[in-house]
């Protein structure tokens, strides 16, 4: 039971090693196989079980290196878990040289819509100041391939149920998109419905 059981590159899977992730955890488990085969999926799963690493380690395994534009987003509910996700994608992502850049409220914009214009592959952040940097055009979201919504039932809790569907919206229609939370709401249904394909259910 190791990391080797799934399809990923050695970049990758030194990179694992060296995080010390020698065994997956249950949501690894069942997560990166159908994530790899680019399945929209809709996970309920704890903070702790190991699931930032169940998104981003198929996320860093499948975006092109050589493309300067963001090629996934993901929204999470509080700045302090779009930094720590962006880490996690740092880490993973080492000897592919992935970028992540993190945005939130409550920052200078425009040192953002500088840091938005270098080579990001990853851009992972909080929906209101996102949502801000897609209407004013900073950030390029047409190579935008694959989105995680991360604590959904959190980021519903805390209102931003308007700026998630107007961040869907503005998406390009060809995506992959995967929904994280601890509890599958009906507002977390309503939104899988709508924007998801066919999406698969796994409970942890
Ligand atoms: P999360 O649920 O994503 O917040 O992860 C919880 C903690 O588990 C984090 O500190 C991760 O670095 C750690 N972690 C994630 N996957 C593994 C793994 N396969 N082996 C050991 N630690 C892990």
């Amino acid at each position: 039971d190791s990391f080797h059981q799934f399809p990923l590159s050695n970049e990758i899977q030194l990179a694992l090693t060296e995080l010390q992730y020698i065994k997956p955890t249950e949501v690894q488990r069942k997560v990166i196989p159908h994530a790899l085969r680019r399945r929209d999926l809709i996970v309920k799963s704890q903070t702790g079980s190991g699931k930032t690493a169940s998104f981003a380690i198929p996320l860093c395994e499948q975006v092109n290196w050589e493309e300067n534009r963001p090629q996934a987003l993901i929204l999470t509910p509080t700045r302090e878990l779009a930094v720590q996700v962006k880490e996690d994608i740092s880490n993973i992502g080492r000897f592919k040289r992935i970028k992540g850049i993190a945005i939130f409220g409550k920052q200078p914009f425009h040192k953002q819509k500088l840091e938005l214009k270098q080579k990001n592959h990853i851009v992972v952040g909080t929906p209101g100041r996102l949502l801000d940097h897609i209407q004013k055009g900073t950030l390029p979201i047409d190579k935008l391939e694959y989105l995680i919504i991360d604590e959904a039932d959190e980021m519903l809790n805390m209102g931003f149920i308007d700026q998630v569907k107007d961040i869907i919206e503005a998406l390009p229609k060809e995506r992959i998109t995967s929904i994280f939370s601890a509890t599958i709401t009906e507002e977390v249904e309503e939104l899988s419905q709508k924007y998801m394909d066919h999406p698969l259910k796994i409970e942890i």
